[in-house]
């Protein structure tokens, strides 16, 4: 008889076991959403800002806005995938190169987005999908290129057309950590617009972003 007890406490316990488990990975992809597995803190870089107005749309969009607009989003959601993102302005205020990494460094972040939107050169043919660019001149080329990879493959889900771009970014080539630029779009084409301006089709693009981040963290 005791043995049989035995047998039961053990048993009890597996299925105890298995039942936090179970709970555990359920609250890790509550809403569907995968979390990093250990807090990661990254720099979201709204690029320009104050006289450095960045691309002009014919509308009158100015770029150093609309990057406002999406890093807000971006920041706001990140917290749902343990994730805090820290931004280098929230105003529209001029942000030397300096100051930038110096809010990387201080915040010890592991990696630096900097997000940015074409606009169509005039005379040349519309253009759309997104452009993702690396630094081929720094320590952390390697790693930027696998996050680079990630993030494709995330947009090529969500069926944006993405382009890979090495060349040498300042703010990419001197960041001590893996540091990529987003050109999400050009200003001009009136579908990459509503990305930034309409909340919904925001908001999936910058999910799509942070699933990619997480998938990055999770693997390195
Ligand atoms: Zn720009």
């Amino acid at each position: 008889m005791q043995h049989q007890s035995f047998n039961k406490t053990i048993f009890n316990v597996i299925l105890l076991l298995l039942v936090c488990l179970y709970s555990c990975n359920k609250s890790k992809e509550a809403h569907g959403i995968i979390k990093a597995n250990k807090s990661l803190v990254i720099v979201v870089d709204a690029a320009h800002g104050g006289s450095d107005t960045g691309t002009i749309s014919e509308a009158g969009y100015f770029e150093k806005d609309l990057m406002i607009v999406l890093c807000n989003k971006f920041a706001s959601l990140a917290k749902e995938y343990n994730i805090t993102a820290v931004p280098t302005r929230t105003t529209d205020k001029n942000t030397t190169t300096d100051e930038r990494i110096a809010i990387a460094d201080a915040s010890e972040a592991a990696v630096f987005l900097s997000f940015h939107i074409n606009r169509i050169v005039p005379g040349k043919p519309v253009s759309s999908g997104y452009e993702i660019i690396v630094a081929d001149n720094t320590p952390f080329y390697v790693k930027s290129k696998e996050l680079a990879s990630q993030l494709i493959a995330g947009f090529h889900v969500a069926n944006t057309q993405t382009i890979y771009t090495e060349k040498n970014v300042i703010i990419l080539a001197t960041n001590a950590r893996p540091a990529i630029a987003i050109e999400c779009g050009f200003q001009d084409n009136p579908e990459d617009l509503a990305t930034i301006l309409d909340e919904k089709k925001l908001e999936v693009m910058c999910r799509g972003v942070l699933s990619s981040i997480v998938a990055y963290s999770n693997t390195h």
